[in-house]
């Protein structure tokens, strides 16, 4: 009887194995596996038609739809520039005095509603879809498990993140890296805030409007996770690691805060110091030249050889592809799908690079001198200017995050070593620079 019962059981445990190899299989060729999410559209694929002519539905794949897709990346910069759940919802909803909001975020017309819900936009419908991995280009499995209690009773638990299947659809990507992790920072920080007790002194969550220079633009060296606003010391408010505050100390044991004003001063003097002189600006140019003249020198034979290893990528990418829908072993799979994928988008990427770079002349470089001069004078006034806009003109100058690193000074006392890679590229933005071609990589 025990014997039959546990075979039962690893019967239910592998059928549902084969449920989610499927599903896995399914959304890795970007079918549906779910219903309707807002920002897409339901298509339905058709293979040839049945003996009376009626279309045979093979399955449907999601599409991002333009329109709510940019309603989304509304809600997400709304969100990353310090309004509430509260507020995007009533900004959505058309709300007369959030008429500004609406004009920036949403093109200053009331937003319809998703097609399920309650008719109008709620602040929890928001707070689900910052969550939404799928927004980023991210597919999840196996966050929650159906588990069987004495073969009946159903509850969805929560399963530890190391066996999260997470598959990259970048089709359905609709929020930049950039953006989402902007978001990420910001959400811990409000964790933090809801477990705080209310002692009727602080602002409420949802009307705080950011106010450091380098919250969701900076990461802790020890976790990865994001720096945020995350106590105060001596009244001074901090910056500290969002996953030591919000998840555990075993997740991250950095527990350092320090001062936003001195960090932030830090941090500015500095890139007065390196990068906003004509040194620097020498310096970009040269490297312009330098990277137009070696791309052109090695162009022809490279691209050749780009070319061929790249079809080569994508062919091995589709066989993978195949062996993953017939079944077979997908972790490894799955690890070697990721790798290619990788390699693809890296040969892309330098392919494009050199592309971009050939079209390039002496005069461009003169026009890319003249631009850098303005954009460096323009981005100094800003630094020194209010919180919001200083950090508009960083997000410009910075390549990655800053990287905060705890160290210990001669006193016992702890600080923050802050790293970060500048450029002067993102600066030529596409508008301003529309007829100068800016080689990637300065
Ligand atoms: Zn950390």
């Amino acid at each position: 009887m025990a014997a039959r019962g546990f075979a039962a059981e690893m019967e239910r445990e592998k059928a549902k194995q084969r449920t989610r190899d499927a599903l896995l299989a399914r959304a890795k060729r970007g079918h549906v596996t779910g219903g309707v999410v807002y920002g897409y559209r339901n298509v339905p694929v058709f293979t040839g038609s049945d003996a009376s002519g009626n279309p045979i539905r093979s399955h449907v794949r999601q599409t991002i739809a333009d329109g709510e897709a940019r309603v989304v990346r509304g809600i997400y910069q709304m969100f990353a520039d310090g309004h509430g759940l509260k507020s995007i919802a009533k900004a959505l909803n058309g709300d007369g005095k959030l008429q500004a909001e609406s004009d920036r975020y949403f093109g200053g017309a009331r937003v319809s509603p998703p097609r399920k819900g309650s008719g109008s936009w709620a602040p929890s419908c928001v707070h689900a879809m910052l969550k939404r991995e799928r927004y980023r280009g991210k597919l999840t499995w196996g966050a929650f498990r159906n588990t069987d209690r004495g073969g009946r009773t159903k509850r969805r638990v929560k399963q530890p993140e190391d066996s999260w299947v997470t598959v990259e659809a970048p089709d359905l990507r609709i929020v930049s890296e950039e953006l989402w992790h902007s978001v990420e920072a910001r959400r811990q920080e409000n964790a933090h805030r809801f477990t705080q007790p209310t002692d009727g002194t602080s602002s409420a969550p949802s009307s705080r409007v950011s106010q450091s220079l380098l919250s969701g633009l900076a990461s802790c060296t020890a976790c990865g996770g994001p720096i945020i606003i995350s106590g105060s010391r001596k009244r001074a408010q901090c910056y500290g690691c969002g996953y030591y505050r919000n998840r555990r100390p075993t997740v991250c044991a950095n527990q350092l805060l320090e001062s936003i004003a001195a960090v932030d001063r830090r941090l500015i003097r500095e890139i007065e110091c390196t990068v906003l002189t004509p040194e620097a600006r020498r310096f970009t140019l040269e490297r312009a030249a330098e990277i137009v003249h070696d791309r052109l020198r090695s162009e022809p034979d490279r691209l050749t050889s780009l070319a061929t290893e790249l079809a080569q990528a994508k062919r091995e990418v589709e066989n993978l592809l195949r062996a993953i829908e017939s079944g077979g072993a997908p972790e490894t799979l799955l690890d070697r799908l990721r790798e290619k994928t990788e390699r693809v988008k890296s040969l892309t990427a330098e392919m494009r690079a050199i592309q971009s770079a050939t079209r390039i002349s002496p005069r461009n470089l003169r026009q890319i001198d003249r631009l850098l001069e303005e954009s460096l004078k323009r981005t100094g006034d800003l630094l020194l200017g209010d919180v919001v806009r200083a950090r508009q003109a960083l997000t410009k100058l910075l390549a990655g995050r800053v990287q905060f690193t705890p160290t210990a000074l001669a006193d016992g006392r702890g600080t923050y070593r802050l790293e970060a890679e500048l450029t002067l590229g993102k600066m030529l933005s596409p508008e301003a620079s529309s007829k100068v071609h800016v080689p990637d990589g300065i």
